[in-house]
């Protein structure tokens, strides 16, 4: 059977282990055969994500801190060593512990810049760093939530550094589309993940997802990883822009 992502480089930013969205989008291009470069955070994850990367045939694990200007000039001087680069998935998020507990309206400057600088402004840093080598054009895509547009409990400072992310997403094709490259978003509806472990009572909001959705459950790791396939491929190759909800149709519902 021919594989969506023969023949294309993807890079992808946000492994952290095996539960990690990347991890399950990371797996999903493997079987589509595409060629893996994964980046983490820092030395602290260097040995597992190396082993990860290991288990699912990436051709290079290296390290990339979004916050660090180095770090993303590294990472421009490692794709220009690359043949190609097809495909870029950025799936990282941060705010502090404090930020996302207490009321929005208590929210710390210094948390409201942290949260938009590593869940936001790293897109558009990654992306700058990356398009050069998108010679072919391709397809880059972020992990977003519903939180950015509606108000979700206890997801607070992210709910914003959200809705900056998916504005970037859009201010990005419009940049990119002459070249081919598309921009897009994926929402994914809640995982248990480490980084969905910050939010505060996240079982709750599985089990009001489950109750509520039209499908009646939880979105899985491998359906948002089989939107991405789908973003990165060619059958995504006319959608630019644009926000994709693999949520078990969560967002769709009102009273
Ligand atoms: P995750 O496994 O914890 O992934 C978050 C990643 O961000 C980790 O690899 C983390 O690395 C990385 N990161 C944080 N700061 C970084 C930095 N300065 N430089 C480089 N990497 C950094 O959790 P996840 O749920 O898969 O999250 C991936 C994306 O999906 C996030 O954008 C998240 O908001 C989004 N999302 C998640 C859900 C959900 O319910 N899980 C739903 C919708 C959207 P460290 O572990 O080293 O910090």
């Amino acid at each position: 059977m021919s594989q969506l992502l023969e023949g294309k480089t993807a890079l992808i930013l946000g492994v952290a282990n095996r539960w990690s969205l990347a991890h399950a989008i990371a797996q999903a291009f493997q079987r589509e055969g595409a060629r893996l470069l994964l980046t983490y955070q820092g030395e602290r994850l260097r040995k597992s994500v190396e082993e990860l990367g290991a288990s699912l045939g990436a051709a290079r694990v290296f390290e990339c801190d979004v916050t660090r200007d180095e770090d993303l000039a590294k990472l421009t001087e490692t794709l220009a060593t690359e043949e190609r680069l097809d495909t870029v998935v950025h799936s990282i998020a941060f705010a502090s512990q404090a930020d996302l507990a207490r009321p929005f309206v208590e929210t710390s400057r210094d948390g409201y810049l942290l949260a938009q600088n590593v869940s936001a402004y790293s897109m558009v840093a990654v992306a700058r760093a990356a398009a050069g080598k998108m010679t072919n054009g391709g397809s880059m895509m972020t992990l977003t939530y519903l939180g950015s547009s509606r108000v979700v409990t206890n997801y607070n400072v992210m709910g914003v550094a959200k809705a900056a992310l998916e504005a970037a997403v859009r201010y990005l094709a419009a940049d990119l589309g002459p070249q081919n490259i598309r921009v897009n978003a994926i929402s994914a509806g809640p995982v248990k993940t480490a980084a969905a472990r910050g939010i505060k009572d996240f079982s709750t909001v599985l089990d009001a997802v489950a109750a509520h959705a039209p499908m009646r459950r939880n979105v899985t790791p491998a359906e948002v990883a089989d939107l991405a396939v789908f973003l990165a491929s060619d059958l995504g190759r006319g959608v630019t822009g644009d926000v994709l909800f693999a949520d078990a149709g969560y967002h769709i519902m009102g009273l």
